[in-house]
Formats: structure tokens, C-alpha cells, sequence
């Protein structure tokens, strides 16, 4: 049995199931988008890019895949910036280079270049500077932060690598980046011999980082790429504990994996019977992961779904405090299909080399929309149809209370919002996500220059047939439940978002507090419909949430917001009049009115039994295969 942690409006205890991760905050943080803005005149990170920045600074190996024009340059030079000693480059187009030196230079960075049109005169030049102690030519130029080679100078000049090994022996080599690494591989499309030779520099340089770079790297060319270039297998940028090559890569559509946001049951027993039918149905005996928010959860989760199942559905765990040991038994295990299903924290990021994961739930929502992606996508690597499927209920919208600054308030906020929509095309809904949040052109969200905006066709919201959407006027609901909030908040009285759908239903001790007849009666929406409006009234502004922390937890409360005098201001005559703001609320009809699912679309292997549309009372066909 697993215990409900948010029935009473407790979230997880706070700080204890922080996992380390290269998407915190660390020292330098303020440090990096200082000068991100001082130099590069740039104002956020792009997706990857924060991460890719904290790791280089913590010293590690690092692969990083993004597109052409992601902004991949920038992972290196803001830490070079910050770094003493010389960022070395080893990049392949002299007109490529000769664009980074120019903006390096104009923003004041000491950065040079060999290529074949460098001189003996000049390149002695740049040996002698990059040898001599940095205070020695306190009037000269300054130390140089970024020096570019290409690699054929790199393969072919022996000065340049002795050089290279002195500021090495030195401790001033800070880091050895690898633009287009791919070339490195034969089984790329773009191999070069010059590349091959670069895997010399981790048994020259053994401690220093290297860091490849590619905008194209299939998985046979990554496992290439490491092992030439001496690298330990990749773990993922969330995973900051473990001492492998650290690997992010940028998001693009993936059409095999069929994404579903189902109706998580409030009871805990109900929510793993669901996950034991559906994977006994769907996925006998194929591997997958359950992503769980809490380390506590993962046990709870993997012990009940094992019993559930009887057995059947062989479960591990993994989260930041197993043991190593335990950790690679588990994941060996997992490999060779002994466990079926990995109940794991994020900390867990080594499916990248398990290509056969069928299917990725998320037992609670992610807490950001980048997250769910990276998470989600550890599904079907090999290409075959997937199934991410993401439990959603309100009440796991208030777990994530570490999460007070507004960054990560609005990234939870966004992946409120997809799990929220009930009309949006998955891949869309992605797609508009990363092309605003991370500034990335729209064409690079699809690989094969499909139109990034054109439906699925085969997700959720895809599947569902618009006959069973209902969007209504609920302005009188939301302004009964703005009325009632502001009520409780002048009293001094504090409410959880599930108290507060209580109340408004006219249910519990604290709806006695509440005269309904002035408000012209109680919410009558379902709790299901009502909890839907509550968040949006939240995601609009006309809610909010506050924090309250005690030394073992932090209770997230419920009080009007910034924008709710726009409702609340307005008297009842006022709102049953249709003056001022309206709020339009989608809601899935309940099951009695719904109509025959168009099979048509579905595609193969698909999962639209998958579970229960928000807003609708699980119903599934008897299981045939138990
Ligand atoms: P890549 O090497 O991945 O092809 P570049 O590093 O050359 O891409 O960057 C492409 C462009 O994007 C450059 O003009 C760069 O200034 C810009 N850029 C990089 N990062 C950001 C960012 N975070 N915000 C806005 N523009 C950026
Ligand atoms: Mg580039």
C-alpha cells in the first residue's frame, strides 16, 4: 500500500531528495550569465546550454549534440572565459574559426588561430605566448584564453603539441574542445583521418577535459566517438554524481514514441493497479522505466507494483543513494530483461544505452517540460513505437515545493500546461515549448524538414475525439472560487489547492464558513473539472501559490493572485450579466457522452487503452492475455 503524501497538502520533506544535477545552481552561476550578457550579449541559455557551461566548469568530460546554429560555441567560451589557463579548439573550417576569432576579439577575449595560412613568424609568435608564465608579459597581451587549431595542424605539428604539453604540465590547459567530433568515426558520414589522430590527446593530456562537440551523432557513431577519443560511457547532464562523460543533447521529434497524459486516480493502489494492467497488457515482459519525484516513491512504487502484479512485473530501484554496486547489478539486470521495469528518481540517466525501452511512465509530472522531454525520450532509441505515458493529477502540481524561484516556477508552470491541454498536438505543443524557450528555429525541431506544426496525428490529444471536448463559459465558477479564496486569505486562514476545491464543492467542516447563497450557490463542476479550473486559475495569474515551510516539510498554499481582482472585483449581477473578463474552461465530457473513438488513426502498437482521459472514469476492456 502506498501511503498518499499529498492528502493532507503535505509535499516531500524539503531539500532531501535533491539529486545534484548540472541544471542547478552552483558558484559561478551568477558569474556565467554575467558575463554571458557582458560579452555575448546574450540574455538566457538555450536548452542544453546552461548544462553544458556547469560541467565543463566542474571539470568533466562532456559530448554534447545540438543542432547547426544551437549555439554550441557558446559552451565552451563562456567557461573559458571563466577558467585560468587556455581553452584549446580543435575545429575544421578555417572560415568557421576566422568568425569566432573576430567576435571573441571585438568583445575583447584573447583568442588566436592556427591553420594552414598561419605563419612560421606568427605561429612562433603564439607558441611563445602561450608558453611564457602569464605574469611574465604583464604589458604585453594578455593570457590567451582560446586558441583555435585545425586539425591537421594539430596532427601534423610537433612544436604546436609540444607546446600544448608544456602549458599541460603547467596546469594551464583547461580544456580541449572538439568542434564536429563526429568526423572522429568511420561509421559517420563525415569521417576524416586528421580526426582519427586526435585520439592522442587523452593518452598525451589524460587530465585534461575534453569536450566533442556535433550537431549529428547517431548512436553507433557516439559509442565510436568515446571509444576513440578515450572517453567513459556517457551518463546525462542531470546525473552530476557519476564520473562518466557527461552527454546532453538537444531536443528533435521523435515520432515512435506516442505520448499520453492519462488521469492519475487519486488513490495510490489505484494508480499502480492501473500501471500492472497496462504494462501486463501492453508490455508483457518488455523494458521500461517508471520515473517517480521522490526517492521514497521509487521503493514504495517498485515494491507495490511487483506485489500487484504477482510477481509478474519484476521491478528495481535506482535513485542518488544506491550503491554504485547496486546500481550496475540493477542495470545489468535491466539489460538483460531479468528486472522489466526501473522505478528510478531522475538521477537515473543510463538508458541511453538500452536501445528496447518500450515504454517510460512518469508517476508524477516532471518539473519542467525540458525534463519530461529528456526523461520521456529515453523511450524506443531504436526507433520502434514507444509509449510515454505521464500521470497527471492537481494535486502533484504542489509536490515540487524546492521549487520557490520564479525560473523554476515557470518551468513547472509549462509542464502544467501541457498536461493541462487536452487539445494541443504533443509535438506541437514540444515544438512551440522549444523554439521559445530555447530560441531554437522551429525547422530544427523535425529532422527530416517535415512541417514542425502539423499534428501527430497519433498522440493523445490527436486520438480524441472532439465530440468529447467540452469548453465552457465558467466565469461564475471561477469567480465563486476567486470570491471564496479571498475570503479564507482575509481571515488569515490557510488553504491547499485540494481544501480549496473542497470548499468551493461545499464540502468538509471549512465550506461552513462559506454563506453560498450570497455567492448564488456552490461550484457544481465535478472535483475532477474543478481541480482542471483551479489550475488554470493558477496558470492565468488569478491564483497563486505560497510556501510554508516547518522544519520537516514545506505546505504549499492556495491565495488569490495578481490578476484576480479582474474576476473578484465584479459583483454576481455583474458576472450572470457577461460584463467584464469571461474564462473559458476545456473539460473532458464525463464517459456517458462520449462518442466511438476514431480507430482509424491509431497506429500500430499503439496505446490509446493506455488509461483514462482527464476528466473521465477509467473504463477498460477486460484484460484478454491474464
Ligand atoms: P552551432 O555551433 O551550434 O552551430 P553557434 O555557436 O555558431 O551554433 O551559434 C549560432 C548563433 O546563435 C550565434 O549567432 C550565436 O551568437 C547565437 N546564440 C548562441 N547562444 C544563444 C543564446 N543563448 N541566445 C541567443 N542567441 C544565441
Ligand atoms: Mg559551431
Amino acid at each position: 500500500q502506498i501511503e498518499d503524501l499529498d492528502s493532507n497538502g503535505i509535499g516531500r520533506g524539503k531539500g532531501k531528495n535533491s539529486e545534484t544535477n548540472f541544471f542547478d545552481t552552483f558558484d559561478w552561476s551568477q558569474e556565467l550569465r554575467f558575463q554571458m550578457r557582458k560579452v555575448f550579449n546574450i540574455e538566457n541559455f538555450r536548452l542544453a546550454q546552461e548544462g553544458v557551461c556547469n560541467a565543463n566548469m566542474h571539470g568533466r568530460d562532456i559530448v554534447c549534440v545540438m543542432p547547426t546554429g544551437g549555439g554550441k560555441s557558446l559552451t565552451y567560451q563562456l567557461p573559458a572565459i571563466l577558467t585560468p589557463g587556455c581553452t584549446l579548439v580543435i575545429s575544421p573550417l578555417i572560415s568557421l574559426i576566422r568568425d569566432q576569432i573576430l567576435h571573441l576579439v571585438e568583445a575583447k577575449i584573447e583568442a588566436v588561430m592556427i591553420t594552414s595560412s598561419t605563419s612560421k613568424a606568427e605561429h612562433s609568435q603564439i607558441i611563445r605566448r602561450l608558453t611564457s608564465s602569464p605574469s611574465s608579459n604583464a604589458d604585453g597581451p594578455g593570457e590567451i584564453k582560446l586558441c583555435y587549431i585545425t586539425p591537421e595542424r594539430m596532427a601534423n605539428s610537433k612544436i604546436f603539441k609540444s607546446a600544448v604539453q608544456k602549458i599541460a604540465d603547467a596546469g594551464r590547459l583547461a580544456r580541449i574542445v572538439i568542434d564536429e567530433a563526429h568526423c572522429v568515426s568511420q561509421l559517420g558520414h563525415d569521417f576524416r583521418p586528421d580526426y582519427k589522430k586526435l585520439s592522442a590527446l587523452r593518452v598525451l593530456f589524460p587530465h585534461v577535459p575534453i569536450l566533442a562537440l556535433s550537431a549529428t551523432c547517431p548512436p553507433k557513431v557516439l559509442a565510436d566517438l568515446l571509444k576513440i577519443l578515450g572517453l567513459k560511457p556517457v551518463t546525462d547532464g542531470k546525473n552530476a554524481n557519476s564520473d562518466g562523460t557527461v552527454y546532453f543533447s538537444s531536443p528533435l521529434y521523435r515520432k515512435n514514441l506516442l505520448y499520453r497524459v492519462v488521469e492519475k486516480p487519486s488513490a495510490a493502489a489505484e494508480v499502480i493497479k492501473h500501471m500492472v494492467e497496462y504494462i501486463l497488457d501492453k508490455h508483457r515482459d518488455q523494458s521500461g522505466i517508471i520515473y517517480c519525484l521522490s526517492k521514497a516513491d521509487t521503493e514504495k512504487v517498485a515494491t507495490a507494483i511487483a506485489e500487484t502484479s504477482g510477481g509478474k512485473i519484476k521491478t528495481g530501484v535506482y535513485h542518488a543513494y544506491i550503491a554504485e554496486q547496486a546500481k550496475e547489478s540493477l542495470h545489468e539486470a535491466w539489460r538483460d530483461g531479468k528486472v522489466q521495469v526501473v522505478c528510478a528518481t531522475i538521477a537515473f540517466g543510463l538508458g541511453i544505452d538500452k536501445a528496447n525501452v518500450r515504454f517510460v511512465m512518469h508517476h508524477s509530472i516532471s518539473k519542467s517540460l525540458e525534463n519530461y522531454y529528456q526523461e520521456s525520450g529515453r523511450a524506443g532509441r531504436d526507433g520502434k513505437n514507444s509509449d510515454c505515458i505521464l500521470y497527471y493529477r492537481f494535486q502533484d502540481a504542489f509536490r515540487y515545493v524546492d521549487i520557490v524561484d520564479a525560473h523554476h516556477h515557470s518551468q513547472l508552470q509549462e509542464m502544467l500546461r501541457f498536461c493541462q491541454d487536452i487539445q494541443g498536438c504533443r509535438k506541437v505543443l514540444f515544438a512551440k515549448h522549444f523554439s521559445t524557450s530555447t530560441q531554437l528555429a522551429l525547422s530544427s525541431w523535425t529532422s527530416d524538414g517535415s512541417d514542425s506544426l502539423e499534428r501527430c496525428g497519433h498522440c493523445d490529444n490527436c486520438e480524441r475525439p472532439p465530440e468529447s471536448i467540452d469548453e465552457r463559459d465558467v466565469t461564475l465558477d471561477a469567480w465563486r472560487i476567486l470570491t471564496i479564496s479571498k475570503t479564507f486569505k482575509s481571515k488569515g486562514d490557510k488553504i491547499t489547492a485540494q481544501k480549496l476545491r473542497d470548499i468551493v464543492r461545499s464540502n468538509g467542516n471549512d465550506a461552513k464558513k462559506i454563506d453560498f447563497d450570497s455567492l448564488g450557490g456552490k461550484v457544481t463542476l465535478s472535483p475532477q473539472d474543478t481541480s482542471t479550473l483551479i489550475i488554470d486559475l493558477l496558470l492565468s495569474n488569478h491564483l497563486k501559490e505560497t510556501y510554508h515551510s516547518n522544519a520537516h516539510t514545506t505546505i504549499t498554499y492556495i491565495e488569490p493572485g495578481p490578476f484576480a481582482g479582474r474576476l473578484s472585483s465584479l459583483t454576481r449581477a455583474q458576472i450572470e450579466a457577461n460584463q467584464g473578463q469571461r474564462i473559458a474552461c476545456a473539460f473532458v465530457k464525463p464517459p456517458g457522452r462520449k462518442t466511438k473513438t476514431n480507430t482509424a488513426r491509431s497506429r500500430k502498437g499503439d496505446s490509446s487503452g493506455a488509461g483514462p482521459s482527464r476528466g473521465q472514469k477509467r473504463k477498460r476492456p477486460a484484460d484478454t492475455d491474464e
